[in-house]
């Protein structure tokens, strides 16, 4: 123990003991009103969203946190909807013009908004499809999905797919799902996704649609070429698209609970938490069960989170006395969405960089397991930052496993990026993960204090601490 004080500097008694003021019974109220159906899973720009901001305000206010910037809000602008007007959005396969926008036919995400009249190529092989193109190009080509959801960098994703028959000479992109994908043949939802848009035209086509479809462009001519065959319709498919952005306004809630010592002050620790989850799901939005519409309550992701930053700011104002550099608090909007309130955060910092000394992030804190694991990661990024982690184990009730790398999965990497040592914590993954069933009452209310107390004392040792600080990259 005198050794760990020797390295990190005093932690003032009275701290220590203001972890007792962190209560599991109101860490789990807050994850409950939080996760409640009241407010839908708190989807950006929801009504839900703005209510659980205008909560953690509430308690940033009562705590006597100081805003940072004129308000507590952080304001930035989010694209949440993408909206294909009717008048403008048609699907005509030569005189067939039974196609029905969101009935048998849907709009990728990424198309681009265009209106293409060309013929169609149609093979069974992927790799046919692409040689047709490039004698054929300009044409609109039909390709079997091979992957339901996909991050647009797999090579099997539609974005993937369709990018290589863009670069190969196709009009357009007629997706269809194979049967031994998805029986249901549901229909990709137009949501905002983070992939560029391509400059071509992309859908997506009901199998049953497909069958009729031929039919309308009169069969075409098979082709066979150097052994290979595909067809080429007779007739033009014209498809329009237009994609029309909806963007809202969003907030991460910023404060700080100032520090007392007159030069340390103007330094800063960032302890962080998304507040928002997945609404009501679908397609597109990083729902495990697309297929489900259902509230997404998202208790663990990320109630759990907010909540113990409210209850450890709480903790933290009432021992401001006793800190020395500054503890800056966020909840940070659209983590969901890809990481975007924290990103936006990073890229218009409040503060100088160099005074912002470590930032703490807390993703998913309320399944703590049997074997009381807390799991840390990046704790490499800062020097001494294992050892001093490690060092708060003895009596916390808690077996924190340490990573010095491994920074991923949640809004600390944002911060990462920029070279600012974090860690982020967590309890790990469970099956109800990014469904609607991370509900409140699966939360381990006692284990979420316990995680909530290890890191109002880091933060209590952290703002104190006379070790030198610095960047240390990890893998
Ligand atoms: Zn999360």
């Amino acid at each position: 123990m005198k050794y760990i004080i020797f390295l990190f500097g005093l932690i003032a008694p009275g701290l220590l003991h203001a972890q007792s003021s962190i209560k599991a019974k109101r860490l789990l109220k807050n994850v409950t009103y939080l996760a409640s159906d009241e407010l839908a899973g708190r989807w950006p720009g929801s009504a839900g969203d703005s209510a659980a901001r205008k909560f953690i305000i509430q308690q940033f206010r009562q705590a006597g946190v100081i805003p940072v910037l004129n308000s507590y809000e952080q304001n930035f602008d989010i694209t949440v909807k993408l909206e294909a007007p009717a008048a403008s959005n048609f699907f005509r396969a030569g005189n067939d013009t039974s196609f029905v926008f969101n009935r048998t036919y849907a709009i990728l995400p990424f198309s681009g908004s265009a209106t293409v009249s060309a013929r169609v190529i149609l093979a069974d092989e992927h790799k046919t499809a692409m040689k047709a193109l490039r004698q054929f190009n300009n044409s609109w080509v039909l390709l079997w999905r091979r992957k339901l959801m996909a991050p647009a960098s797999d090579s099997l994703s539609d974005y993937f797919l369709a990018k290589e028959a863009a670069r190969n000479g196709a009009a357009g992109v007629v997706f269809v799902t194979p049967d031994s994908l998805d029986k249901k043949d549901a229909l990709v939802r137009l949501r905002p996704r983070k992939d560029e848009p391509l400059g071509i035209p992309v859908v997506q086509l009901k199998r049953e649609a497909s069958k009729n479809f031929l039919e309308g462009l009169d069969k075409g001519r098979l082709i066979v070429h150097d052994g290979e065959t595909f067809l080429v319709s007779n007739r033009q498919l014209t498809v329009s698209v237009k994609i029309d952005p909806v963007t809202i306004p969003a907030a991460n809630v910023v404060g700080v609970i100032e520090g007392n010592d007159p030069v340390l002050k103007n330094e800063y620790i960032i302890l962080g938490a998304h507040y928002d989850h997945l609404g009501y799901g679908g397609y597109g939005t990083g729902s495990l069960k697309p297929d489900t519409t259902a509230i997404h309550n998202g208790a663990d992701d990320n109630a759990s989170g907010t909540s113990a930053l409210l209850e450890i700011t709480g903790a933290l104002a009432r021992n401001r006395n006793k800190l020395k550099r500054s503890i800056m608090v966020i909840a940070f909007a659209a983590e969901e969405e890809g990481l975007l309130g924290s990103q936006y955060f990073a890229d218009h910092l409040p503060v100088a960089k160099n005074s912002i000394k470590l930032m703490l992030n807390m993703d998913m804190l309320g399944r703590l397991n049997a074997e009381n694991q807390l799991y840390m990661g990046g704790a490499g990024t800062f020097p001494g930052g294992v050892e001093f982690m490690k060092s708060l184990e003895k009596g916390s009730g808690l077996r924190p496993v340490v990573h010095a790398g491994g920074v991923g999965g949640s809004d600390h990497i944002s911060f990462y990026r920029k070279g600012i040592s974090c860690i982020g914590f967590h309890t790990g993954g469970h099956p109800q993960y990014h469904t609607p069933e991370d509900d409140a009452h699966l939360i381990n209310a006692k284990g979420l204090e316990k995680a909530a107390k290890y890191i109002y004392r880091a933060i209590a040792g952290l703002s104190n601490r006379e070790q030198e600080w610095g960047f240390v990259k990890q893998d």
